[in-house]
């Protein structure tokens, strides 16, 4: 299976933070951070008991690293938060599954929501605060009744904007929503997602949020599929028809990094992997500027470049990305986290 960061491991102690609120589970946190590594994260239903929680931790001195997540963690969101415990002192979790980034009212009612085991690898990873507020307590009177929502233009509009209508838009107010309850952090998103990661970057920027942005790189079973929460849907086969997605990505790679590559040259390589492969249906395969995710044009265009994929299998729509000028990929012929 997969290899990732070993659980954050004790060996620089900081100070944890001293409680605040009620926590929705009663054990409160002790002085150092060593002894609450491997104790339940204190987790928060009320925002108001959150928000007041890290604000403590700041005044105390100490920095806040937050992962927002819509919870059935993997090794994935295992590297964001082991991550976050390397680089601050207080390692806050939200899991929300936000009804308002669903276009489908299926896929919302089957996402997983493993509660427990979520708060298992939040503590093994490092992490000492979740956030796990109802839909109630996120949208008083329901989604429905709020007259504010976060839109960014252009970067939202392409890709999985336009597959997706409106999913972006519930993404951006709930990161927003998110970010204000969190306060000043560094807050840690995967590459994995690269287009919603441009639009958190482009948000915070925009609204002058307290927050700094940490993109973090994809992670990946051995034989390169990206890990998602989706993964669980896909049957053996599917799962083996998944791998088109890499396999696209490093055709695309290739291409990218011989002699003399054009950017139709790429396209038609992924495409090719994609509509070869029985039960995958192509949405896009794209190589485009990685600051504003416009298609690339000219041969010799010197910006960062990103290759991005999506993909039905089985019924389950499947995203990766991948930086063309990976050198992994010539080396080791596969795609990594070894980046
Ligand atoms: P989600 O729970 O799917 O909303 O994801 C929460 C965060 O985890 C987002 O910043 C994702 O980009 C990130 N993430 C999901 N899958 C991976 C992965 N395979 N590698 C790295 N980060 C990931």
């Amino acid at each position: 299976m997969t290899e990732v960061v070993a659980p954050v491991e004790e060996e620089s102690p900081k100070s944890g933070p001293s409680s605040v609120g009620e926590p929705d589970q009663p054990e409160q946190p002790s002085g150092a951070r060593g002894d609450m590594a491997d104790a339940s994260p204190l987790v928060y239903g009320n925002i108001g008991d959150y928000s007041l929680m890290l604000e403590t931790v700041r005044a105390e001195g100490l920095s806040v690293g937050f992962v927002p997540t819509m919870g059935a963690l993997h090794a994935g969101h295992a590297s964001l938060v082991a991550r976050a415990a390397r680089e601050c002192d207080v390692v806050a979790v939200s899991i929300f599954v936000n009804p308002t980034q669903f276009g489908d009212a299926t896929d919302l009612a089957s996402y997983p929501r493993p509660l427990d085991d979520d708060l298992e690898l939040v503590a093994a990873f490092g992490g000492q605060v979740v956030l796990a507020p109802s839909v109630e307590e996120m949208y008083p009177g329901g989604p429905g009744a709020r007259a504010t929502t976060v839109r960014v233009a252009r970067l939202g509009d392409r890709w999985e904007g336009a597959a997706r209508p409106g999913h972006f838009d519930g993404m951006a107010t709930v990161v927003t929503k998110l970010l204000a309850m969190t306060g000043r952090c560094r807050a840690y998103f995967g590459e994995k997602d690269f287009q919603q990661l441009a639009i958190v970057r482009q948000l915070v920027r925009d609204l002058s949020l307290p927050a700094e942005i940490v993109g973090c790189p994809t992670v990946r079973d051995e034989d390169g599929l990206a890990l998602s929460s989706r993964n669980a849907r896909l049957s053996d086969d599917q799962r083996r028809q998944a791998l088109a997605l890499s396999e696209a990505l490093r055709a695309g790679a290739t291409i990218w990094q011989s002699a003399d590559p054009t950017p139709d040259a790429v396209v038609a390589a992924m495409d090719e992997v994609l509509r070869a492969t029985t039960g995958v249906t192509v949405d896009y395969a794209a190589l485009v500027r990685a600051g504003d995710l416009e298609p690339a044009t000219a041969v010799g265009d010197v910006s960062a470049m990103r290759l991005l994929v999506a993909a039905d299998v089985g019924g389950v729509r499947l995203i990766d990305n991948l930086d063309p000028a990976d050198k992994a990929i010539m080396a080791e012929g596969r795609i990594g986290e070894s980046r």
